[in-house]
């Protein structure tokens, strides 16, 4: 027990980090991925309780205030938080769980995770794309923001980069098979470390 294993993926808004956790899942069925809550609207065909909870900032400064979240961070213009419950549950029944969290939030997680027994079980994986071009090529064709949304997610781009080596691996997302057999790559080479095996004798 205890034996779960949380990845924590980052990466700025467009990178593929949504594109490369489903090709994996496909892979490793029976990965869990933690449902954030967030105040941004939904996009369409986005789904509460499956994409995100969406939630109002009242409630949203609620579930922060009764402690419900490992971390929480304002990021473009809306909270984002990730549900304490669901991470802590996966790694003590020996699951593995996939976050999509910004680097502020990463930071928290690393911080508040130094020095204690669950510090083992995380792994921290930056997702990044070939280049800002490719980045704003990639979020116009998506197609799920406003003019408005997809400058602000550019504009933080260039700083969320800076942020990479404080991971312990990077992923650029070129072609997307092979940035997810990477990952995929990744998560089982976490799984073969020594504190999380055991040799049957
Ligand atoms: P994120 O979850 O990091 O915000 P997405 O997974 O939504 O990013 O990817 C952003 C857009 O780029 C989507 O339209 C997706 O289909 C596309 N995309 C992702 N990876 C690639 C890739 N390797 N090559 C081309 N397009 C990609
Ligand atoms: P999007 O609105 O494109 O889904 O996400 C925007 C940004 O919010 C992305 O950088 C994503 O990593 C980040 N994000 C999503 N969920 C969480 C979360 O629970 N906590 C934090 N800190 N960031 C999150």
């Amino acid at each position: 027990m205890n034996n779960g294993l949380a990845i924590i993926l980052s990466g700025p808004s467009g990178a593929g980090k949504s594109t490369l956790v489903h090709k994996v899942n496909q892979w490793m069925p029976g990965i869990l991925f933690s449902i954030s809550c967030t105040t941004r609207a939904p996009r369409p065909g986005e789904q509460d309780g499956v994409d995100y909870h969406f939630t109002t900032i009242e409630d949203f400064e609620k579930g922060k205030d009764r402690g419900d979240f490992l971390e929480y961070a304002f990021v473009h213009g809306n909270y984002y938080g990730t549900p304490k419950a669901p991470m802590l549950s996966a790694i003590q029944n020996d699951q593995i769980i996939l976050l999509d969290i910004d680097v502020q939030g990463a930071r928290q997680i690393r911080e508040c995770l130094k020095g204690t027994d669950l510090e083992k079980s995380v792994e921290y994986v930056f997702v990044a794309p070939p280049s800002l071009e490719v980045l704003e090529k990639r979020l116009r064709n998506r197609g799920t923001e406003t003019e408005e949304a997809i400058l602000k997610r550019l504009k933080n781009a260039r700083g969320e980069m800076d942020a990479w080596q404080e991971y312990q691996y990077l992923v650029v997302n070129d072609d997307a098979e092979t940035a997810a057999r990477k990952l995929e790559a990744i998560l089982r080479a976490a799984l073969c470390k020594t504190h999380r095996s055991s040799w049957p004798q």
